[in-house]
């Protein structure tokens, strides 16, 4: 059972609390990894980072992040480029509701804010997609505004260091952190204090094994000290995945196969993929993709045959995805859904998802 929000106001005292902001800040000095957005100013960055690094590894950020910048080294070209194309830039990183923010976004920068991220704290976080995280890491690392930026790893830091019990994955437990940062936060220096407690979450505070021995807060540290530190945070236990059969389409035409834009609403929406639909379970194999090519795309199709099976997980979903070789034998015009034929450079043109990357065979 969840625990009750306990008071931490004794453990939130003036010495305790100047103790763990000189600690962290002067730790985070010395031993913090060297990665291209701590080496910029710009808040432009600093947001396309930190809204890349949410559920995406620091390792398969570096390249996207500077790829990204080199093709909208402004607000201002980000905001003109076309959603397709910054899309495309996406592609790979997953959650694409993000880049199609960040695009919406920099948009309204340019027509409210003439063209630069705003200073505040709250007029950053009335932007697109900018939740309560992003905003204090833009405000305090790019504008040094004495504002917290509590993540996961910031969350897990605290519930150790102040043998907290509550639930991290509900939301009143994820305002309470909110408070308990603001308290907590350094005004001298709150950019390094801030990066400190994330950067002591992802090295040494880690979920599993973390190296207490090594942390600058050994000393301030509740769980430790009652040998616990492995117990919290409490976190409920996620609910069970989903699981879905998923068929696919591969039709050629001369050297073209055929492309779908998905439905804007739902999973992937407005991304191009190969035509595909769940698996009927009362259907023999094959026939599901066989009858949504003819009903939906009005295209029919013969000589269908089984070709590969491979397995993509999203957030709450897993797809077992069977991919079916098939012979195009007609095919009427359709207004929507929107279809291509495209060729092997064509189809580098389009956001494709790494789902169906995994399906076709020269995009691997
Ligand atoms: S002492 Fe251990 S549990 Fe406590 S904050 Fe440091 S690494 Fe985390």
């Amino acid at each position: 059972m969840t625990k009750q929000k306990q008071p931490i106001k004794e453990a939130l005292n003036p010495s305790t609390t100047f103790k763990l902001q000189q600690s962290l800040i002067e730790w985070y000095e010395k031993n913090h990894r060297k990665l291209p957005w701590r080496e910029t100013k710009n808040p432009y960055y600093i947001w396309i980072s930190e809204v890349m690094l949410q559920q995406t590894r620091v390792d398969t950020v570096i390249d996207y992040y500077h790829r990204f910048i080199q093709k909208f080294p402004t607000i201002k070209d980000l905001a003109e480029a076309e959603e397709e194309v910054v899309l495309k830039a996406w592609e790979g990183l997953g959650y694409y509701s993000r880049g199609r923010r960040i695009h919406l976004a920099a948009k309204i920068i340019m027509d409210q804010h003439d063209g630069r991220i705003p200073e505040r704290y709250e007029a950053i976080l009335a932007l697109p997609g900018i939740g309560p995280y992003t905003a204090g890491a833009i405000a305090s690392i790019a504008f040094q505004q004495p504002v917290p930026a509590v993540d996961g790893n910031v969350m897990r830091v605290f519930s150790r260091v102040f043998h907290l019990q509550e639930d991290i994955t509900l939301m009143r437990t994820q305002k309470h952190m909110q408070q308990i940062g603001e308290k907590v936060v350094s005004h001298r220096n709150p950019s390094f204090f801030n990066q400190g407690l994330m950067e002591l979450g992802a090295l040494i505070c880690t979920p599993n094994f973390p190296k207490c021995l090594a942390c600058p807060l050994l000393q301030l540290c509740k769980a430790r000290a009652l040998g616990v530190q492995e117990k919290v945070p409490v976190k409920q236990k996620k609910p069970k995945q989903k699981e879905r059969v998923m068929e696919m389409a591969l039709i050629y035409k001369k050297d073209k196969i055929l492309i779908t834009k998905r439905p804007k609403e739902g999973l992937l929406g407005d991304l191009w993929g190969l035509p595909g639909i769940e698996q009927e379970k009362d259907l023999k194999a094959g026939r599901s993709i066989e009858l949504e090519l003819l009903e939906t795309y009005a295209i029919k199709v013969s000589n269908i045959n089984y070709l590969l099976k491979k397995n993509h997980v999203f957030t709450h979903i897993k797809w077992h995805m069977l991919l079916y070789e098939m012979k195009l034998e007609e095919e009427k015009e359709i207004d929507y859904p929107e279809i291509k034929w495209v060729n092997k450079n064509q189809l580098k043109l389009y956001p494709l998802p790494t789902a169906f990357k995994k399906m076709i065979p020269f995009t691997e």
